[in-house]
């Protein structure tokens, strides 16, 4: 890919401080980090984003996933963890290469996210058929 940043760091054309590179990942800190110890795990090849990844690469994420975030728990002292995968600028996906965020977290007030506003229980079941007819 011409222009991506994520690109670039795979191919050492710009600088990152990995933990971790296997075939198919990097893992590498996030330089604008949420919380300490915020990683990033980033795949090798491009893609866009999750619909865009092939199974047999996203089967192998998560358990990456949790390996990394064993050692980035133990290595930075924090006793919980956000995974956080962006899909879609509107999603906040800011690197249009797929990456998955380890954020390691003390306590729910450092990233306060919304809390959701209790659910109209007569559009529900419409909301859930509407996606199971695309199921
Ligand atoms: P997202 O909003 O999910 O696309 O997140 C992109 C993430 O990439 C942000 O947390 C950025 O801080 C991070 N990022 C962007 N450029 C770099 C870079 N050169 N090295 C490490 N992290 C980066
Ligand atoms: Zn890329």
């Amino acid at each position: 890919m011409g222009d991506c940043v994520f690109c670039d760091i795979v191919n050492g054309r710009i600088p990152s401080i990995r933990v971790y590179e296997d075939a198919d990942f990097i893992a590498l800190m996030d330089i604008n980090p949420l919380t300490p110890g915020h990683l990033l795990i980033i795949t090798r090849d491009h893609y866009g984003a999750t619909l865009d990844v092939p199974d047999h690469i996203l089967a192998k994420a998560l358990p990456l996933a949790k390996k990394i975030a064993e050692a980035v728990l133990l290595g930075v002292g924090s006793p919980a963890f956000n995974i956080l995968i962006n899909n879609g600028p509107e999603a906040g996906q800011a690197v249009s290469h797929w990456h998955l965020h380890v954020v390691p977290r003390q306590n729910p007030q450092e990233l306060p996210l919304p809390g959701g506003a209790p659910a109209d229980l007569t559009k529900l079941p419409f909301t859930a058929a509407a996606i199971r007819e695309n199921l």
